[in-house]
């Protein structure tokens, strides 16, 4: 039987160091802050956001949720993003994505002081990150690494196949699976038999935005799957390709209308040695890793 890596074990093995942290910081007169900047009313992203906000609660650390409507202008952001840098109660500033059309999402992201840029998202934070300098690394690869550690899963010398190379997940991934010392194969919509590539790898990263995109011929025996992937399954059709005769997610779908697989089909896990199950895998981890980013910022910026 493959192992399963359970994401809700080790978030809350994280966030309880970080509101250890918290503490230890209070003593010394040290309150971290994070502000959400959430605009518009996207039904998922008040979720995340609020989920973000309580765990903040709950951990001590200060936050503050920042609602512009939705009409609102990338001028306007902007002026908003100056005054967070600008404030000494925030470490980190958040800005929940996606942002209406008319606002300039990257500049947006661009103007965050990378000092407080806890998403990671900053070109110079992804160069540092790169660079192997101590930077603010996206809460979702960062979360991938805190898995693998943590389940004692060897990094160093595992080939590590990332299966996607966007800035956000796959090319962070990569770098952070390298600074381990895995070495690391980065495949995309232009890789040529790419399931001659997945099937090398000890550690198969799959961060692709494609429902079980990765069936079991793609998977080496023994490898250890961590699946990013997050979609959601809203036709009896969807749903039967993957969970027909599963009770439990009948349950689910029965009562929401719908239910999430990641990028890898699930039968493809029975050919793992470990996997991340989605959901309760890797989601979980970005929160905790959102917090343990902002305690990171406060203490960087005040050279703790
Ligand atoms: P993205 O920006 O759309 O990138 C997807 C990547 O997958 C691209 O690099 C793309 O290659 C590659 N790809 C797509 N189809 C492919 C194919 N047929 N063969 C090989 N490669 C293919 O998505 P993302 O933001 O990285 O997110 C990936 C997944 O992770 C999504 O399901 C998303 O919902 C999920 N996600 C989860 C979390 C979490 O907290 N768990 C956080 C972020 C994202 P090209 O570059 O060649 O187009």
């Amino acid at each position: 039987m493959p192992r399963i890596l359970d994401g809700a074990v080790i978030a809350a093995e994280i966030k309880q160091e970080v509101a250890a942290e918290v503490k230890q910081l209070a003593a010394q007169g040290v309150r971290p802050g994070l502000a959400a900047v959430l605009v518009g009313s996207v039904p998922a992203s008040q979720i995340y956001v609020r989920s973000k906000v309580q765990t903040c609660e709950d951990l001590g650390i200060y936050s503050e949720l920042i609602t512009p409507p939705d009409t609102v202008t990338t001028e306007e952001m902007f002026e908003l993003v100056a005054k967070l840098n600008d404030r000494d109660d925030i470490d980190g500033i958040l800005i929940q994505l996606p942002l209406p059309a008319q606002v300039d999402a990257k500049a947006l992201l661009d103007a965050i002081s990378p000092a407080k840029d806890v998403d990671g998202f900053h070109p110079v934070n992804a160069g540092r990150l790169q660079a192997g300098r101590p930077a603010l690394a996206p809460c979702t690869p960062a979360g991938i690494i805190e898995i693998l550690k943590r389940s004692n899963l060897p990094i160093a010398g595992q080939h590590a196949v990332v299966v996607g190379r966007s800035d956000l997940v796959g090319k962070p991934a990569a770098m952070l699976l390298l600074h381990q010392n895995a070495t690391v194969t980065i495949c995309h919509t232009k890789t040529r038999d790419l399931g001659a590539m997945t099937r090398q790898a000890d550690i198969l990263v799959a961060a692709i935005g494609r429902p079980g995109f990765i069936t079991p011929e793609m998977v080496k025996p023994g490898a250890t799957i961590i699946d990013v992937g997050i979609n959601r399954l809203n036709t009896r059709a969807e749903f039967d390709r993957f969970f027909a005769g599963n009770a439990r997610r009948e349950a689910t779908f029965a009562k929401r209308g719908s239910t999430i697989v990641g990028d890898v089909d699930p039968k493809a896990f029975e050919m793992a040695g470990a996997y991340t199950p989605v959901p309760g895998g890797v989601g979980l981890l970005t929160v905790a890793m959102l917090m343990a980013n902002t305690v990171h910022a406060a203490k960087m910026r005040r050279g703790l």
